[in-house]
């Protein structure tokens, strides 16, 4: 099901059978460029693959050409209602333009964007959205969200096809997980272009990284979508975070070590949750794929740490280390972090044999 059509955006490719890339967006005011370079370079350490910034006014087009100059990451200008700051933004040298060719002034403005665009050879990401869904799909909206979003989606696409311009991908977003999932699922049959997922005001850190795991996480399982944005009402480095744990837990993308741990019970004399949070923050230092278990004791701890390169198994006194299934040590409990990242440390110098 995954999309058949491939674009390029500035360099990363998304759709037809690329690996899905993580994208955010920038908080700053666009056209304050140290604060808008400085968040970007924040959210390229994070694991950004492709950063979007709203364009709402002529000096934020102004500022593209510094931003994109400096900025690590293709560049995407966000813009509504105004098609000659997308042309700007074009001109200084985005990597794509997100735009609405439903509320960028009529048939002449979307024709003037997409010639820009074609010349400039770079891509679009249209779409429509729960909250601003046009005045002659409202009735189908009531009736049902999800056929309308599809509807108003699928009449944009016809209006970029009939300009023979079909660099584009397109997204369905709606603050309602089960809309969004449906009307994802319904596009996906329709169309062969890649698909840019989203669940729109997710909310706090939270709730918004279970709404998106669940929408998001449920139509990648699938394999239905190209790339995708966390929405978070936080700093976007969060988004990025939660898109990372969301490809590593569905095993579509690999990024730096993946820890499990056990949820503690009546058996744990360790304090399993602080032992966990230690090791999640060390483990954030070190860029290779692997993967630990902290258990709260020896009684479950080598069985269901079985699966991992190293494991500790905590224990009043004394703890074990384990490394691939096998109980490598039995470690004083104050040295037993230390110990398992000397054992990692070790296992990487000699190429992380398996
Ligand atoms: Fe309980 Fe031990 Fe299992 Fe943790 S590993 S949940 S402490 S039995």
């Amino acid at each position: 099901m995954a999309s058949g059509v491939q674009i390029d955006v500035g360099g990363v490719a998304i759709g037809g059978g690329a690996p899905v890339v993580v994208q955010s967006m920038t908080l700053t005011k666009t056209h304050d460029v140290e604060a808008t370079t400085a968040q970007i370079a924040a959210l390229a350490s994070a694991g950004c693959e492709v950063v979007r910034c709203a364009v709402p006014k002529i000096e934020d087009a102004e500022a593209l050409k510094r931003i994109v100059r400096l900025s690590p990451l293709p560049v995407i200008a966000d813009i509504h209602f105004n098609a000659s700051l997308a042309l700007k933004a074009i001109e200084a040298g985005v990597a794509a333009v997100r735009i609405n060719p439903g509320n960028i002034g009529g048939p002449d403005k979307v024709k003037l964007v997409v010639d820009a665009a074609k010349k400039a050879g770079i891509a679009m990401r249209i779409g429509a959205n729960s909250g601003s869904l046009p005045a002659h799909l409202q009735e189908l909206a009531r009736r049902d969200q999800a056929e309308a979003l599809v509807a108003a989606a699928l009449e944009e696409v016809e209006l970029l096809e009939k300009l023979d311009y079909r660099d584009f991908k397109i997204s369905v977003k709606a603050t309602h997980v089960p809309t969004m999932i449906r009307a994802y699922r319904m596009l996906a049959a329709k169309v062969p272009y890649p698909l840019h997922l989203g669940v729109t005001e997710a909310g706090t850190p939270f709730a918004g990284a279970i709404k998106s795991a669940v929408g998001i996480g449920s139509l990648l399982a699938d394999g239905i979508g190209d790339t995708f944005r966390v929405s978070l009402t936080a700093d976007p480095v969060r988004e990025v975070e939660v898109a990372w744990e969301i490809l590593k837990s569905l095993g579509l993308r690999e990024r730096g070590p993946v820890m499990i741990a056990c949820p503690s019970c009546g058996r744990d004399n360790v304090g399993v949750e602080n032992l966990a949070v230690v090791v999640e923050e060390r483990l954030k230092a070190y860029p290779q794929a692997f993967e630990v278990a902290v258990m709260g004791c020896a009684v479950n701890g080598p069985g269901e740490a079985g699966d991992a390169d190293f494991g500790i198994a905590g224990g009043r006194d004394v703890g074990f280390l384990y490394a691939h299934g096998r109980v490598l040590k039995k470690v004083s409990s104050d040295i037993l972090i230390d110990e398992l990242f000397h054992e990692i440390d070790r296992w990487i110098e000699a190429g992380m044999p398996r």
